[in-house]
């Protein structure tokens, strides 16, 4: 059989599957649960796949779920992958009334759009007749959120990693994928946009500020105390300064909030914490504004006489998905969209654990419709369910058969001509080396 053959096979079978796959996404939305305790949303998804007569590991990290088909194949393994986790959005009127949690990110419609490939590829007999192995993931823990509870996970040594991609490339479920492709849903259409097909995404680190005086009476001895809410203030002045060293194709951004400014106001404070992202557009310059805002922080202390403790945190990397995988998007959404719909870069400075995944191997993350509002917001709304569901799956659906076609011609190529920005092994270094408290 042909590749557009192969293609109007399984396009008609998504069709088919309508109703199930739009039942699964509703019920995901439903219940919306965060990272590392997704496990109705891991269940649900783990028996629907197994349905499918599919070999299923269930909490792979933690949480989560992976299906294997083809396995009698050899060749390139392809990672078909869903996010499970949903945001906690309280003001949303469709949000989890005890926990907050609200799937204001759309990843119900990502972990839907992974099963609804599955099963159109399985149902419609496509798979078997394609050249290589794919994986079907539902990964954890993609939102940076509730790192407390994550913590308490880590001290249990029930996790390594605050993400479910670090945590899951650390355990080696990796090691035999080739690439990876998933979508996720932005709210392009108010610029006239139906998809995109690559997005980019900065890297960042995440920083816990310590800083350390001496208390004393602030009104009788104020010269006997050492102010640590003066060093956070000239910490902070000194990050606002060092903007212009920034430059602006690399998108540096250090956002921070204060949990502790202080004990009491006739106490001269002697802790005050801050809690700081650091955010670029690769790897270098999220080094370089790290070091300046580290330098910051060690001046900060200087000037005052005291001490200061740096906790940084491995956040994600930068996002560089494949441009190849991207245009082979394109041409599939063509069946479906206008061209002047199909927008082929988003520029996004947001921030996405897939852009790990992105330093070693192929990736494909392009970005669907069918939303209004802002994400993580309380308006976020789902408006069209055709744009949102059933349209991704048959373009995801469409490229994995390109790339898996006729002994996987392009997907071999693809994996033969990528340039990692470091090798799984330099990656799982770099987490291990960006966790490190210093102290001045
Ligand atoms: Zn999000
Ligand atoms: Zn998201």
């Amino acid at each position: 059989m042909d590749k557009i053959q192969l293609k109007e096979r399984v396009i008609n079978q998504i069709d088919l599957e309508r109703e199930n796959i739009l039942r699964i996404g509703r019920e995901i939305y439903k219940n919306p649960e965060t990272g590392y305790r997704e496990h109705k949303t891991t269940k649900l998804l783990a028996d629907e796949l197994e349905n499918l007569g599919l070999k299923v590991d269930r909490n792979i990290a933690v949480t989560g779920c992976r299906a294997y088909s083809n396995e009698n194949k050899s060749g390139i393994k392809v990672a078909v992958m869903g996010e499970l986790d949903s945001v906690i959005c309280k003001d949303h009127k469709d949000c989890d009334i005890n926990t907050g949690a609200m799937h204001a990110c759309g990843h119900n419609m990502q972990t839907t759009v992974m099963y609804g490939v599955a099963a159109a590829l399985v149902k419609s007999g496509v798979l078997s007749e394609l050249d290589g192995r794919v994986d079907f993931m539902a990964v954890p823990a993609e939102e940076y959120i509730e790192l407390d509870f994550r913590e308490e996970l880590k001290n249990k040594g029930e996790l390594t990693y605050y993400s479910g991609k670090q945590e899951l490339t650390y355990k080696g479920a990796f090691d035999d994928v080739s690439m990876c492709m998933m979508i996720h849903n932005f709210p392009i259409e108010e610029e006239g946009y139906k998809v995109a097909a690559q997005i980019s995404g900065t890297g960042f680190v995440g920083k816990k500020i310590k800083f350390i005086g001496q208390e004393a009476h602030a009104g009788g001895t104020p010269y006997k105390g050492i102010n640590a809410l003066n060093m956070a203030t000239i910490a902070i002045n000194s990050m606002h300064v060092q903007r212009e060293t920034f430059k602006d194709e690399d998108c540096v951004r250090v956002h921070q909030i204060m949990p502790k400014g202080g004990a009491i106001v006739n106490t001269v404070p002697a802790d005050v914490q801050l809690e700081t992202c650091i955010r670029a557009m690769n790897v270098p310059a999220l080094r370089d504004a790290n070091m300046k805002i580290n330098r910051c922080v060690q001046g900060a202390a200087i000037a005052m006489g005291g001490h200061a403790e740096i906790s940084d945190m491995p956040g994600y990397l930068p996002m560089n998905t494949d441009k190849i995988m991207a245009d082979l998007f394109t041409e599939n959404a063509k069946r479906f969209y206008q061209a002047e719909e199909i927008l082929p870069f988003y520029k996004s400075t947001a921030s996405f654990d897939i852009g790990d995944l992105s330093m070693f191997m192929p990736v494909l993350h392009p970005v669907s419709s069918g939303i209004s509002g802002g994400l993580h917001s309380r308006d976020y709304k789902i408006t069209n369910e055709e744009d949102a569901y059933i349209t991704p799956i048959k373009i995801m659906a469409c490229t994995l058969i390109d790339l898996l076609y006729d002994n996987a011609e392009i997907g071999e190529r693809i994996v033969r001509d990528f340039k990692p920005v470091m090798t799984k092994e330099e990656y799982l270094d770099y987490l291990k080396e960006s966790e490190v408290v210093t102290r001045y």
